[in-house]
């Protein structure tokens, strides 16, 4: 599977919107997007005029995909699986992103980017109801219990990325024992805990040419 191993800034600048992909520099004066707000490139600082249709779709699934830091068939699998289930696809497909492990590690505040809850699942660093789970892609269920590793405790990047959790905040369907390092799927999530602007329908008329 390949993997984008460019500068992640990049991909924010190409959005136009923060992905928060570099932790604390996200929050501080050296974010990129913050300094350069024109799209990365030699000639983005020409590029301009009316974007097509299917241009803002591209750019729609693009941006989704680039913040949950998936692969293009990673995304296109989730589609489907979201296109197969009942009920809205583009909710379901939101919320199957939302419910998987690595973005939820970033929500309770075990890692300060997406990029580097993946990471930090993938070496085993966590438990879910007592049993060590190391797929990024598991996809959590309401009443599961998520914890640190006794071992991993003392993790210098979960300990410091606990405190960061405090600027971003806690969406309502988790609850953290800040303490005790772990934290309650309370309920699963829903469309309006996911507050960054994304316009899903666009995606879904992306996938449906
Ligand atoms: Fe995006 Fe963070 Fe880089 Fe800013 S610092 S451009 S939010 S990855």
């Amino acid at each position: 599977m390949s993997r984008y191993r460019g500068s992640v800034c990049r991909l924010c600048r190409r959005e136009n919107l923060k992905l928060y992909l570099k932790g604390d520099r996200c929050y501080s004066d050296k974010c990129a997007i913050d300094r350069r707000t024109y799209p990365p490139g030699q000639h983005g600082q020409r590029r301009g005029g009316k974007i097509s249709d299917y241009g803002l779709q591209l750019r729609e699934k693009q941006k989704v995909r680039r913040l949950y830091g998936l692969s293009e068939s990673q995304f296109h699998l989730f589609f489907a699986r979201s296109d197969k289930m009942k009920g809205i696809t583009g909710t379901n497909l939101l919320v199957m992103l939302e419910r998987r492990l690595d973005n939820v590690i970033y929500r309770f505040g075990f890692a300060n980017s997406r990029p580097q809850a993946r990471q930090l699942v993938k070496h085993g660093h966590f438990r879910i109801n007592g049993v060590k789970v190391d797929i990024p892609s598991y996809q959590v269920r309401a009443g599961d219990v998520v914890s640190v590793d006794e071992k991993s405790k003392t993790v210098q990047s979960i300990v410091d990325s606990i405190e960061a959790v405090v600027r971003r905040g806690m969406p309502q369907w988790l609850e953290l024992d800040k303490d005790n390092l772990k934290g309650t799927v309370k309920t699963m999530p829903v469309r309006e805990d996911i507050t960054m602007p994304i316009q899903e329908n666009q995606i879904i008329e992306f996938y449906s040419k």
